[in-house]
Order: structure tokens, then sequence, then C-alpha cells
């Protein structure tokens, strides 16, 4: 019976250390979420920030190498 519990331990400690919201917009993750890393920190960002953002890297990309 005690895998029972440590299975529910271990399970609120997943659920506590992960994150519910968007770094960007703050809405609430409903399942996916996106790790970012954004001027040296760690960001969780929703899918539409997150295709947000890889516009914006690759937008960046171009301009750096085209002009
Ligand atoms: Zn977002």
């Amino acid at each position: 019976m005690e895998w029972i519990i440590g299975i529910v331990v271990l399970w609120f400690i997943f659920s506590f250390f992960k994150p519910t919201r968007c770094d960007v917009c703050s809405n609430r993750f409903k399942r996916k979420y996106y790790t970012w890393k954004i001027e040296g920190k760690k960001q969780h960002l929703c899918p539409s920030c997150n295709s947000k953002m890889s516009n914006r890297v690759s937008a960046k990309k171009f301009k750096d190498r085209f002009g």
C-alpha cells in the first residue's frame, strides 16, 4: 500500500512545481506549455506566445543575416 502514498506525494510535488501560467500573457496553461530562455531567465510560454516568440526569433535571425 505504501507505494500508492509515494505516488500521491510525488504527484503533489510535481504539480506544485509545474508552471500554471504563461510568463508573458499570464494566461493559464490548458495542457501544453513551452519553455524559453529569454534574457537568461527561464520562461514558460503558452502555445500562442510560443508561436509569437518563434516568429520574433526567426525574424531577428533573418534581419541579422540579410539586413
Ligand atoms: Zn502566453
